[in-house]
């Protein structure tokens, strides 16, 4: 696998692990239309998608999807037997079988709580797997397997939560403050403000002549004396100032 897609998978991969809780081995809910794409394209899921996904995955079907692929005729045998191959994962419609596609929205529900990717060819039930939340989509592209980017819905859904994660550690960290005696309870915590102009922008102050900082220890000679050799500009009113100042 090239050095960029293998790049690509591991973030939008992440991107799951992250927000929304995948942890290995990925459960991957494969229905009959991805088979049948795997079996025309000469390739074997079983392989292909671990090495695709860097990971433990766990393949799982449905008995509604195996029923439905079944239902379709022979002409879908080889894709039937494909899936059938894979451990079926009980949904909750046994005995009374429902379409692939309904049966994996309904295990999906509205967040995903299972942390379930889905592995279909389908149009139509990629669009809405879409419009769930934290649902990695996976597909075959010709022969190669695609993680598709986390959808919009996803992607906000991380943003929102990763906010109020903010609020709440921030809130928290108040509370701590509080307790350790750091703050008043009702005492927000204030931003420092910088009084006065940037002193990096600033000329350096005149020192006072006579302060005792400008007098050395030793000779009592003001500081200003000593370091002859740096020359310092005095404009020409500071000087007529010190000059008076001195005359006092
Ligand atoms: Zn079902």
């Amino acid at each position: 696998m090239k050095v960029k897609r293998y790049k690509k998978v591991n973030k939008n991969l992440r991107f799951f692990i992250n927000n929304f809780g995948f942890r290995q081995p990925f459960q991957v809910l494969i229905d009959g239309t991805i088979c049948y794409c795997a079996l025309n394209n000469k390739i074997n899921i079983a392989d292909n998608i671990p090495r695709y996904l860097q990971g433990e995955i766990k393949l799982l079907t449905t008995q509604c999807a195996i029923v439905e692929m079944e239902s379709l005729g022979s002409k879908l045998n080889g894709a039937l037997l494909v899936l059938k191959q894979y451990a079926v994962h009980k949904c909750g419609h046994e005995g009374k079988p429902i379409s692939g596609s309904k049966c994996f929205l309904s295990m999906l529900g509205k967040s995903n709580p299972n942390h379930y990717i889905v592995g279909t060819q389908d149009r139509d039930l990629q669009d809405k797997v879409r419009g769930i939340i934290g649902v990695p989509l996976l597909y075959l592209h010709m022969k190669t397997p695609v993680l598709e980017k986390p959808s919009d819905i996803s992607i906000k859904a991380s943003v929102s939560r990763l906010s109020a994660v903010g609020a709440s550690e921030a809130k928290a960290l108040e509370e701590l403050k509080v307790k350790n005696g750091l703050l008043l309870s009702n005492e927000k915590p204030k931003r420092k403000k910088k009084k006065g102009p940037n002193p990096l922008s600033c000329k350096k102050k005149m020192k006072k002549p006579g302060s005792n900082s400008t007098i050395s220890k030793k000779e009592g000679q003001p500081e200003v004396e000593k370091k002859k050799r740096k020359r310092v500009k005095i404009s020409q009113h500071i000087r007529e100032a010190l000059l008076q100042n001195k005359n006092y």
